[in-house]
């Protein structure tokens, strides 16, 4: 299945959460056997031997994907949760959103130093998640080695805003 046919099966939904945005509903796309395996084929593909240790999957979509990732790959699934719902110590990074800000929190044992590490989620806007949850990894000590994404949206400043940083997106729509 080429990605074109993956974009094809993600479903547009106009004015969702709010008004004038188009939202991206991958759950369409995963639904589909032929789909989810695509998909996931397309991420195990792209970072197969590239020596990963850990994957973190951003809370919620990004668990979709990061946990099936890390078993194919070897490396560990790092889940980075929105405020208080890990229940150990953590730390955490506030970073602005369009109308006022919002919070990503890590266990503060969960990326060693000099890990290598992955971060994935489903979709690429403005880049201000992924960038939050590079400086978590950093803050541990561990290494950035790329993003993964199955959807970026062009022309919102995402690839500028994580300058310097391998970034896969499997589809890229303008
Ligand atoms: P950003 O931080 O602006 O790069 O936004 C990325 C995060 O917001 C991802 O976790 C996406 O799941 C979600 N997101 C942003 N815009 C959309 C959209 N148009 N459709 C679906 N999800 C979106």
């Amino acid at each position: 299945m080429s990605s074109i046919d993956i974009l094809s099966l993600i479903r547009q939904v106009p004015n969702y959460p709010k008004e004038g945005i188009l939202f991206y509903d991958i759950t369409t796309a995963l639904e589909n056997p032929e789909g989810l395996r695509a998909i996931m084929k397309g991420f195990i593909d792209q970072y197969r031997d590239q020596k990963i240790d850990k994957v973190i999957g951003t809370e919620a979509r990004g668990f979709i994907f990061a946990p099936t990732l890390a078993y194919e790959l070897g490396a560990g699934f790092v889940p980075v949760r929105k405020p208080n719902k890990l229940p150990s110590v953590t730390i955490g990074v506030n970073y602005a959103l369009e109308y006022g800000t919002d919070r990503l929190e890590i266990h503060a044992d969960a990326i060693k130093p000099g890990e290598r590490v992955l971060i994935v989620d489903d979709l690429l806007a403005t880049g201000g998640t992924a960038h939050a949850v590079t400086q978590l990894v950093t803050q541990l000590g561990g290494e950035t080695i790329g993003f993964a994404f199955l959807l970026e949206l062009d022309g919102l400043g995402g690839r500028d805003k994580l300058a310097g940083f391998d970034i896969f997106s499997m589809m890229t729509v303008p």
